[in-house]
């Protein structure tokens, strides 16, 4: 009898998205790496069950999680999250189960651990004893609960972002020795017909300039797969072609497309020339920004200039219009548009205030890089918050009295 293995991506029900970091959200890196190990342990011949393959904010809540789980009859349960914290010094991996004193429960969570942390570099935080919480408790399969680094921590993020095909790789193993059956290494089963499985490189403006005639379709492409409009694809992912049918599909080029210009090794500020600003213009004009009546010339003027710096507005990009390692990762589409993920306050807001609303404001003020205090994003509107709005509506020219009203609410939402 197959073994059965239930795959649970952390949050993503009910507009919660987890932690957030700069525009960067849990639930999507927890579904991207779990996607990867479902296919691996498919592959192994393991019978798997996600509890949800988007990230639209409307999948299932933890009780009914575990409830599936357990109707299912899953033989293991694993649950994927990242970590966070207020300190941008906290780092590493760590792994819960309900009871650490059972000697092959903690074994098989130490294999886990062992394995990821060997794949990422990452530190080890080691095995813990959790009993409170719903995917550990309420699930009757043993339940392995992975905090996969830090998603506050930018070291953490680079390592995890480069390893997901062997983390995943590596969680599949253990997980299929946990179960007892054996794990193959090697080929992935093709992608099946009329899907594209996306290349390094690739953006959903190239693969649909490529597959669907034209880049701009590149939203529809995106909508038809359930993602967002500027989620963030990566390499390995399958992504349905709209109007493919299984016999006229195209077929996933063997090699990444070649890039029409070459990626800029230096930093592009005002007035350099050269083929790499062309890069960096036709990428900005793939993402919908203006070049004005220039095009693509290969002068880095002050309208490219002006694109750029709106560019890194809406990354949540120091705004410096300077072209350098991280504005190149916006462009290339390999960081996620900064979305606030929390809801716009619609009443004033004062000193001493709390709330979700609160969230909203402190988010928008860090990231235009104002500083909020050591506390970060509570939801406490307090001293630090407070003068770090008095700055904003200085530099806004608003009414400078610490109070988020309309107008400082608009300022922010823009
Ligand atoms: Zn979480």
């Amino acid at each position: 009898m197959s073994k059965k293995i239930y795959i649970n991506p952390g949050h993503g029900a009910d507009g919660d998205y987890g932690a957030c970091y700069y525009g960067r959200r849990e639930a999507d890196d927890a579904l991207k790496l779990c996607l990867l190990v479902r296919d691996k342990l498919k592959a192994a011949g393991v019978e798997t069950r996600m509890s949800r393959e988007t990230t639209d904010g409307k999948g299932p809540g933890v009780s009914a999680i575990a409830k599936d789980a357990n109707g299912w009859g899953a033989d293991l349960v694993f649950v994927l999250h990242r970590n966070a914290s207020t300190d941008a010094t906290a780092h590493g991996v760590e792994i819960y189960i309900y009871d650490t004193s059972n000697a092959e429960r903690k074994a098989n969570a130490q294999a886990i651990l062992d394995g990821v942390v060997k794949a990422t570099g990452m530190t080890s935080r080691g095995v813990k004893q959790q009993r409170t919480w719903v995917m550990i408790k309420d699930v009757k399969a043993p339940a392995y609960y992975l905090e996969d680094g830090f998603i506050s921590n930018e070291n953490d993020n680079a390592k995890f972002d480069a390893t997901l095909d062997v983390s995943a790789e590596a969680i599949a193993k253990a997980l299929c020795e946990i179960v007892g059956v054996a794990y193959q290494e090697g080929e992935q089963p093709a992608a099946p017909a009329g899907t594209y499985t996306v290349v390094k490189g690739d953006s959903p403006w190239s693969i649909a300039e490529r597959l669907m005639g034209s880049g701009a379709k590149y939203k529809e492409l995106m909508s038809y797969n359930g993602l967002a409009e500027d989620a963030t694809i990566y390499a390995g992912q399958v992504l349905k072609i709209p109007g493919a049918s299984a016999s006229d599909a195209p077929a996933a080029p063997s090699v990444p497309a070649v890039p029409s210009y070459p990626e800029p090794t230096r930093n592009i500020v005002n007035y350099t020339t050269g083929d790499d600003v062309k890069w960096v213009q036709e990428k900005l004009q793939g993402l919908g920004y203006s070049l004005g009546s220039y095009g693509i010339d290969g002068k880095y003027g002050n309208t490219c200039e002006a694109s750029v710096k709106q560019l890194q507005r809406d990354y949540g990009l120091s705004v410096d219009g300077i072209v350098g390692v991280n504005t190149r990762k916006a462009l290339k589409g390999h960081i996620a548009k900064a979305v606030n993920p929390y809801r716009k306050p619609t009443q004033n807001i004062y000193l001493g205030d709390w709330g979700d609303g609160i969230r909203w404001v402190q988010y928008e003020l860090k990231r235009r890089r104002y500083d909020i205090g050591a506390t970060g994003i509570d939801g406490q509107y307090g001293a630090s918050t407070k003068a770090a709005v008095e700055r904003f509506q200085r530099a806004f020219g608003l009414a400078v009295d610490g109070i988020v009203g309309p107008n400082t609410r608009e300022a922010l939402a823009a």
